[in-house]
């Protein structure tokens, strides 16, 4: 199934769409469709509780989606309604249908304060208009008037355009915390990086680790800087944030939401930390004459990117340039033309 060989996927096969499969007592993989390139479909979960569902992440919002989840209603879920949503953060594939399932069924929103609060702000502040301080993040990047044309074109509602309003009430998860989910106890495990306060659940009575996007068996979490934060240092917390999964048993098995149920969690947590420590010495390297972040793009990706791609990438190349900048490998100034360049600080005897 998957082409991840040092991981073993014991599952042995997907759910359809609108097919539950049982991956663990109680636990039901629904595997859904959405309209994000690279990713293609979403790892939602149902937890069997006594009077209903409990519903790990929803999908984007779009009536495809709604359709497949009637079809879920009316199907596999028995007639049983869902009796609580939880989303393991505010990225529109999780959060999109929370709107949509909880105001079906009068269920409670369960989220981190941070992810509810920053996904209720974008929805918020979305326009038409592209806002002032965002088309000069990216001119201090050292995008050019085509680029700038094409942000504005695309408008500041991406993300408002994805998701149903999302509920304006909600309960609030946060690490450490114990929840009775199918009359089992899972614990709230808070990673940073990916999203602000992003929420994965384990269970140690079943071995099961719901990881969210925070551990993906096959592709690496997306770590991005965004306009709104535009000197966060976001892989360190990342790269942080993996070790509070190393505690956790080899055997267990990881629900990701994005690639197929697998096992060794262990492996899977090296090789992201490996992952990103390869760019980071390929970035340091290329970094001994100044470049801005755009230069820095082939160094990172392979591939060439088109624009829409070339705005999410890049977010990623900052990521990586900032984790330099703070470590002290890396100092970040601006040019006379008011764009960022990056360059490799004096290269002591004991660091090279
Ligand atoms: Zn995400």
């Amino acid at each position: 199934m998957s082409d991840n060989a040092a991981l073993s996927f014991p599952i042995g096969r997907r759910p359809e769409l609108t097919e539950l499969v049982e991956v663990a007592p109680g636990i039901h993989w629904i595997r859904m469709a959405i309209p994000i390139p690279g990713l293609e479909f979403i790892n939602l979960w149902a937890i069997r509780e006594d009077d209903g569902w409990t519903v790990v992440d929803t999908g984007t919002r779009s009536s495809r989606i709604q359709g497949w989840w009637q079809a879920i209603f009316d199907g596999a879920f028995e007639g049983k309604p869902i009796t609580r949503v939880i989303c393991t953060h505010f990225h529109p594939d999780h959060v999109g249908q929370a709107g949509f399932l909880c105001g079906r069924f009068g269920a409670p929103l369960w989220m981190t304060l941070t992810d509810w609060s920053f996904g209720r702000m974008l929805a918020a502040e979305a326009s038409e208009a592209v806002p002032d301080y965002v088309v000069a993040f990216y001119r201090r990047i050292g995008f050019g008037e085509a680029a700038l044309s094409f942000l504005g074109d695309r408008g500041f509602n991406n993300f408002a355009r994805q998701v149903e309003p999302i509920p304006s009430q909600f309960v609030r998860i946060a690490e450490g915390d114990r929840l009775d989910i199918g009359g089992r106890e899972w614990q709230v495990i808070i990673g940073r990086g990916h999203s602000h306060e992003h929420a994965s659940l384990y269970c140690a009575e079943q071995g099961v680790l719901i990881s969210g996007d925070m551990v993906l068996p096959k592709i690496s979490p997306h770590i991005g800087v965004y306009p709104a934060e535009p000197d966060a240092n976001p892989l360190k917390l990342f790269l942080d944030s993996l070790d509070s999964f190393r505690h956790l048993p080899a055997e267990t098995l990881v629900l990701p939401s994005h690639g197929d149920p697998f096992v060794g969690l262990h492996t899977r947590l090296d090789q992201l930390a490996q992952h990103h420590d390869v760019r980071l010495t390929a970035l340091k390297a290329f970094c001994t004459e100044p470049r801005t972040a755009l230069d820095t793009m082939p160094v990172l990706f392979k591939r060439q990117l088109d624009m829409k791609h070339t705005f999410m990438a890049i977010g990623e190349a900052i990521a990586h340039l900032h984790y330099l900048v703070v470590d002290g490998s890396v100092e970040k100034f601006a040019s006379a033309d008011g764009v960022h360049r990056y360059r490799r600080t004096a290269i002591r005897a004991d660091a090279a």
